[in-house]
């Protein structure tokens, strides 16, 4: 602290008093400092501009620098003592912003700026000491907002990419990232036409129009890395550099980002307007302040109109109300009032096509703070289809129930105790039971006592599963005593678990049905027996017939040759009239023989012992042909249609049935004509229909079924020779064969004999 005396000295030269005079008007403090080898320090000089600055006096400041290095801020002393370190070793220019702290927490930033020089015994700067408050605050609040700038286009989704004269000189992550590069570093070695698609105009207009009004926008071609190219939005300005070149401030917005979000967002609108239409679901918006309507597609869609078709109205929507529907639409009126949120109502519309439709509507009312309404949200839903879906349930609903109790057939549900929960009046009725007194009781008491565990093993695989129901006839107990048949069909009814819980009986009288039954039973037994005895009396006429046409025929060839001896040896003694009736007796004789013959025949039809076997009906035709070949003449023809299939039969029969129908289509011919008899065979599923066909007399139908009956004629027997045995014949071998035999007929032009033989 010595040496204090320097700037009051009178030994001073006019220029020093002239440096002083100026100093004390400079703004700042113009000082000196010495550092002596020993390490004491003192201002040697420091002029009057101290005091602005420190609020002490030059020589309070000489007699004490304490009171200027105490104001010195905290934070900033060992820079401070740092710098002057430096200073001292390498003499090196001191220069320094640091802060002051006054008491009153006052900050003042200073500058101190000095060049040390070295004396023998000591260095002294020779420095001046200027507040930089004011610049300071600025820069600070450059700096700041430079960082906070900086944090924003660092974290900005944007890209922003700072460039000078084709080189990218900075860029945030998000560019780097745009651009599809890995880092900045690498990012920055591109040029800017690398990144940029020069070949698109838009690009040079933006440039132009940049270069002449400091800043440009619009949309360009970016390149990625890896080539792709891609639209993007550029908002670019020009700003000048320290050193008065020219930077471009460049934000980025990637559009195909964008492009794609418009995409799902207008693939998000579609779902919207899609599900909407699917469920028949229209949304409103009613903005009270402008008194603006906003309507969905489906909202139109639902009132049958195109979408957007015309603005939409309180009184448009009104319009599309029946008439006996519009009070409901009065709670709009009211609901801002009672200040209501949420109305629902479901009303009849009549669409714009005329078609009336039933909607269910909803909608929340939205104040203001005040309870003012501001907006109202609605969603209206057709719900023509679910309605009558829900009428036609209840129609179901009624029907099932009506079905339920005015069924013919009892109907009952029980419980897993087999106690009756619910019973109709049928069953009631059947049961001679009041309803209560049948709920009283369990199925097992009004089941007859032969019959119980039959049902109750039939209920028990039910229970488990065994079998879906069962259906039984069985005994019921009448109240009066009496016994009922009934059938009874169980089933389980499952709740929505699946889990079966209740059995449904239902039951149907059917002691009538027995009882005819039981009749009926006792008819057939009867009629059982009586076939058996009509069989036994068959065979015992058959057996006659037999016996008798066999034994009658040698007593008949008697009468004939005595009759024959008595003409022969007495016929000279006999007159005319004798001879006649002779005659007479021998042709009686004859043709009695003729019958029995017949009915020999007939009888030998019966038998059952002999074995079927397969019949070439082709064969067959050709033996028959040959032994008619007597009546068969110029005058006559036999045509077969086709092949005639082979049948399974007894052949000799078979062969007699043919021989017949054919023989009798040839001798029943018309005179008028020649005889054609065709023969046909045709076949259905389980049999053959053989038919013969001429072009004969023909039948009246009324004989139809006669002449299949044993010795029935329609025709003397000197017209037509013959027993009427024929087709009685006939018809008792298609019966033995199981087949069936008719006639179709005209009289005068022909008739046509079918019958069928099962294939088996
Ligand atoms: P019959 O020995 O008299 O021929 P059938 O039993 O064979 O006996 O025939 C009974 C009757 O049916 C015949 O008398 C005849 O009147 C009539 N009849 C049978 N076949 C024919 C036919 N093809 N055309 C017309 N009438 C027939």
């Amino acid at each position: 602290m010595a040496n204090t005396a320097l700037s009051t000295s009178n030994t001073v030269s006019d220029d020093l008093q002239l440096l002083q005079k100026l100093f004390k008007n400079v703004p700042g403090v113009v000082y000196q400092f010495q550092v002596f080898n020993d390490g004491s320090f003192c201002f040697p000089y420091i002029s009057s501009g101290v005091f602005a600055l420190f609020g002490h006096t030059p020589e309070e400041i000489i007699a004490d620098n304490s009171k200027l290095f105490s104001k010195v801020h905290a934070e900033d002393k060992e820079r401070l003592y740092h710098l002057r370190n430096a200073s001292i070793q390498n003499l090196i220019n001191f220069n320094l912003d640091l802060r002051l702290q006054f008491e009153n927490n006052q900050i003042k930033w200073i500058n101190i700026d000095s060049t040390p020089e070295r004396m023998p015994d000591s260095i002294v700067w020779y420095g001046y000491i200027r507040e930089i408050t004011k610049e300071k605050e600025k820069e600070l609040l450059i700096e700041d907002s430079e960082r906070r700038y900086r944090n924003i286009i660092e974290s900005s989704l944007n890209g922003f990419i700072i460039g000078k004269g084709g080189l990218l000189l900075d860029a945030n992550i998000a560019a780097v990232e745009m651009f599809g590069y890995d880092n900045l570093e690498e990012f920055k070695t591109k040029m800017r036409d690398e990144v940029l698609d020069a070949t698109d105009n838009r690009l040079h207009e933006i440039r132009h129009l940049r270069a002449t009004s400091g800043k440009a926008k619009g949309e360009i071609t970016g390149i990625r890395k890896s080539g792709e190219r891609f639209p993007c939005f550029i908002s670019s300005t020009e700003v000048k550099d320290v050193d008065g070149s020219v930077l471009s401030m460049n934000f980025f917005i990637d559009l195909s980002e964008v492009a794609k979000v418009e995409e799902s967002l207008s693939k998000s609108q579609q779902l919207l307007s899609q599900a909407e239409a699917i469920a028949h679901i229209g949304s409103s918006e009613v903005d009270y302040k402008s008194g603006k309507f906003l309507w969905s597609d489906e909202f139109y869609r639902i009132h049958g109109l195109e979408p957007n078709c015309y603005e939409p109205t309180a009184e448009i929507s009104e319009q599309f109300l029946l008439p006996e529907e519009k009070y409901k639409v009065e709670i709009f009126n009211e609901a801002p009032l009672k200040h209501l949120e949420n109305l629902a109502f479901d009303t009849k519309i009549i669409r714009a096509d005329g078609v009336e439709r039933e909607v269910s509507s909803s909608w929340k009312l939205m104040y203001d703070a005040d309870g003012t309404p501001s907006k109202m949200y609605g969603v209206v839903q057709d719900i023509t289809e679910k309605k009558q879906l829900e009428r036609a349930l209840k129609l179901s609903e009624e029907q099932f129930r009506g079905a339920f109790e005015y069924s013919a057939m009892g109907i009952a549900i029980a419980d897993r105790d087999k106690k009756w929960t619910v019973i109709n009046d049928s069953l009631c009725n059947m049961l001679g039971y009041a309803r209560e007194e049948l709920l009283q009781l369990s199925f097992k008491e009004i089941t007859h006592h032969e019959d119980l565990d039959l049902s109750l093993l039939h209920l028990k695989e039910l229970e488990e599963g065994k079998r879906d129901f069962y259906k039984s006839e069985k005994r019921y107990l009448h109240k009066d005593g009496s016994i009922i048949w009934v059938m009874v069909v169980v089933s389980m009814i499952k709740n929505k678990d699946g889990k079966a819980h209740q059995f449904l009986a239902q039951v149907e009288n059917i002691s009538q049905r027995k009882e005819h039954e039981r009749v009926l039973k006792a008819l057939n037994e009867e009629l059982e027996l009586r076939a058996n005895e009509l069989l036994d009396s068959n065979k015992e006429l058959e057996k006659f017939a037999y016996v008798a046409s066999h034994d009658l025929q040698e007593p008949l060839r008697m009468v004939a040759s005595f009759l024959q001896l008595l003409e022969k040896k007495y016929g000279t003694q006999l007159d005319d009239k004798a001879k006649e009736y002779i005659g007479y007796a021998v042709g009686g004789a004859k043709r009695m023989r003729e019958l029995i013959l017949d009915m020999l025949e007939y009888s030998r039809v019966s038998s059952t012992l002999i074995a079927h076997e397969q019949i070439n009906l082709n064969k067959i035709i050709e033996e028959v042909k040959l032994n008619l070949l007597s009546i068969l003449d110029s005058e006559s023809e036999i045509r077969i249609e086709g092949v005639l299939p082979n049948v399974r039969g007894i052949k000799s029969q078979i062969f007699q049935l043919i021989q017949n129908l054919v023989g009798n289509a040839l001798k029943y011919k018309s005179k008028e004509r020649k005889a054609i008899v065709e023969i046909k065979a045709t076949e259905q599923e389980k049999e053959w229909e053989i038919s013969i066909s001429d072009n004969g007399i023909g039948i009246d139908y009324q004989h139809y079924e006669k002449i299949f009956v044993i010795f029935q004629r329609l025709h003397n027997k000197n017209d037509y020779s013959g027993t009427g045995i024929g087709l009685a014949i006939c018809k008792k071998i298609v019966d033995k064969h199981g087949g069936r035999i008719w006639v179709e007929s005209e009289v005068g032009k022909g008739s046509k004999f079918t019958f069928t033989i099962p294939k088996h």
